[in-house]
């Protein structure tokens, strides 16, 4: 058994640290950024925020907003040809999205049928819950032969490691958390994970030395926590519960004591299992919780909302554009993050 010492944080255990700026007003910060990815060669521009590929937040409708803003959205596992072809509007926004995929036989075929009928989608993302396998990383290894002109998102992973290592194994993107996740119960189930700003500090390191980018998956609760990620050195950041509760989610919505509210749930918890596979196996556990959100209208003023908050950040500062956002970002260690006598 050994113990590392070394401190790890969490987006609450920081803020940024404020600067002298010349920047006038947070209508000049500019979010977009221009990617070119290590074995694709794709170049994607856009906003680099992504919804994950959940079950009322990795949706056609969400991705249609998001789109909008020069978003992607991560679809989820259920998006096949069928429903896919019963989309009309896929060529407006194939730009900005991930089909999904696990590792499974099955998994393979489906996005090999996808990819036959919809070969103008450019993202795939491999994801499972434990990216620390070596079977993940054979199978990234075959996906990228397969599909050389894809970009290939792989995780989750959060150590320096086996970031390299799918990398190398011919993943363009590596997504980074384990057990951050708002419905997720990882930790709880299992004690495994890493406090998710330090896992993006160390992930986006070892990405950048090669070339490749990262996504920090999970965790954000706030815009600040978004800021967070970005400062760290994320490349993209990728939310769940952020985006859940929105009419573009196709969440049934249900009213108690005159409040509207919609049902989440994490990809593994018993709902997700029930619903897409027949229920839980026997040895395997539920690592996600479901829970009954706040309803919270249109998806548009959430984004506005973060993307509002993000630009501030970086006027703080003093950063002019999301590029050189982590440049210009000192994290103080904080032991509070903000006084919360009226949010309780
Ligand atoms: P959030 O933005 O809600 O904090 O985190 C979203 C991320 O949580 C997803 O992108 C995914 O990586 C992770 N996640 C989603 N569902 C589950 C689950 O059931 N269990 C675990 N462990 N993680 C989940």
């Amino acid at each position: 058994m050994r113990i590392e010492e070394e401190l790890k944080l969490d987006y609450s255990d920081v803020l940024f640290r404020p600067k002298r700026s010349t920047l006038s007003s947070r209508k000049d910060v500019d979010l977009k950024r221009t990617y070119k990815f290590k074995y694709s060669k794709n170049e994607w521009s856009g906003i680099p925020v992504m919804a994950a590929n959940m079950d009322g937040v990795g949706e056609l409708e969400v991705a249609e907003t998001l789109s909008d803003f020069g978003m992607i959205t991560c679809l989820t596992k259920q998006h096949d040809v069928s429903k896919l072809k019963k989309y009309k509007k896929l060529k407006s926004i194939y730009k900005n999205i991930s089909l999904s995929i696990g590792i499974k036989k099955e998994d393979y075929e489906r996005l090999d049928k996808t990819l036959k009928e919809f070969s103008f989608i450019k993202f795939i993302c491999v994801d499972v819950a434990n990216g620390y396998s070596e079977h993940f990383t054979s199978f990234i290894k075959s996906v990228r032969d397969k599909y050389p002109t894809k970009t290939i998102i792989a995780g989750n992973v959060v150590t320096a490691d086996m970031t390299q290592e799918l990398v190398l194994s011919g993943a363009d993107i590596v997504k980074v958390g384990i057990g951050p996740g708002s419905v997720c119960t990882t930790r709880i189930q299992t004690g495994v994970g890493y406090p998710q700003l330090s896992a993006v500090i160390e992930c986006a390191d070892a990405a950048h030395g090669l070339g490749a980018h990262i996504i920090a998956d999970g965790g954000c609760t706030c815009p600040g926590d978004v800021a967070k990620g970005f400062g760290g050195g994320a490349d993209f950041v990728m939310l769940g519960g952020m985006f859940a509760g929105h009419d573009e989610g196709g969440g049934k919505v249900t009213k108690t004591n005159g409040s509207k509210y919609i049902e989440f749930y994490g990809s593994s918890s018993e709902t997700a299992n029930k619903k897409h596979y027949g229920g839980l196996s026997n040895y395997r556990s539920s690592e996600g919780r479901s829970v009954k959100i706040k309803y919270r209208g249109k998806i548009k003023d959430t984004i506005l909302n973060i993307l509002g908050g993000v630009r501030s950040s970086c006027t703080y500062v003093g950063a002019p554009s999301l590029k050189q956002l982590s440049k210009c970002t000192t994290f103080v260690r904080v032991s509070n993050q903000y006084n919360d006598t009226f949010s309780k």
